[in-house]
């Protein structure tokens, strides 16, 4: 379906952004990776990539906390694979603190990874994909973008905006074949998510499952975990024909958190 289509998917070397740089390979579009890890790593996972699906694969190591970064994403994948026509602002960062405790640098690293750099990179893109009357911009948000949580200051605020940032960019592109929605995934169990359990654990003195448990029960009324390739295959099906109509909306996938 995705065929001569190239994908930026931002924080792809782990979790969920890899899960959908896969989805689009899979579905025959070239993909630049982007995200933090080990550089062997990485240079394996896009050859893996590439040889599984036949696709163009590259990498680019923008730190998008640095918005000339993440314009140069756009611009070098635009160099290297010729174009950008569906981009996927998945990067992202948790810190979990108390409003009065919460450390300034974790607020400001926290704002310009998970909403600045979507700014960047969108303002980067929308103009080739315009020029194209064509073009997928998908924003992975959160349950955190419709309601909130104890502790999670920047990442509420962060997510609650990349909600409207997306609402914004679809009605101003409303009128041409560019679409742009967000994906607001419950707990899905990556190392983001990982972490929490782990510190949760340590903190109460309970094992690990115990924490997993109680962290679904908390959230999920269905108590299981979303999985990657859910949440691949929903922003695979908003790169569809069938999801041209989809504009500006905030899609749940939470076992149903935000539906209590
Ligand atoms: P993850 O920690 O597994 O992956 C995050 C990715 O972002 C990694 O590739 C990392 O290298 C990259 N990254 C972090 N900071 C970066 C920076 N400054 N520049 C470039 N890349 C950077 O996390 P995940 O759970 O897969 O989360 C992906 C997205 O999904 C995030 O936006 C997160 O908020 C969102 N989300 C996750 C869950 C969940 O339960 N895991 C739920 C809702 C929303």
């Amino acid at each position: 379906m995705l065929k001569d289509k190239v994908a930026v998917v931002t924080g792809s070397t782990s979790g969920i952004g890899l899960g959908i740089a896969r989805g689009l390979a899979a579905e025959g579009a070239a993909v630049m990776l982007n995200g933090f890890g080990d550089a062997a790593q990485i240079r394996k996972l896009g050859a893996d990539l590439s040889a599984e699906f036949g696709v163009r694969v590259g990498y680019h190591p923008a730190d998008l906390a640095k918005p000339a970064e993440a314009a140069a994403l756009i611009e070098q994948t635009t160099e290297e694979l010729g174009r950008v026509d569906l981009l996927v602002n998945n990067a992202g960062m948790q810190y979990v603190a108390p409003v009065e405790q919460f450390p300034v640098e974790k607020w400001d690293a926290i704002v310009a990874v998970n909403l600045s750099a979507c700014f960047h990179t969108i303002r980067a893109a929308l103009p080739q994909m315009k020029s194209r009357n064509w073009g997928r911009i998908i924003n992975i948000a959160s349950a955190h973008g419709l309601v909130a949580s104890v502790n999670k200051a920047a990442y509420v605020a962060t997510k609650h905006a990349v909600v409207g940032l997306t609402k914004v960019v679809a009605l101003e592109t409303a009128t041409t074949g560019v679409t742009c929605n967000a994906i607001c995934p419950g707990w899905v169990r990556t190392p983001l998510v990982q972490k929490q359990i782990d510190d949760w654990a340590a903190r109460d003195r309970i094992s690990v499952a115990e924490a997993k448990d109680r962290l679904l029960s908390e959230k999920h009324p269905s108590r299981e975990f979303v999985t990657i390739e859910q949440i691949a295959a929903l922003a695979v099906f908003l790169c569809s024909d069938a999801a041209a109509q989809m504009r500006g909306s905030a899609v749940s996938v939470d076992g149903g958190w935000t539906a209590q």
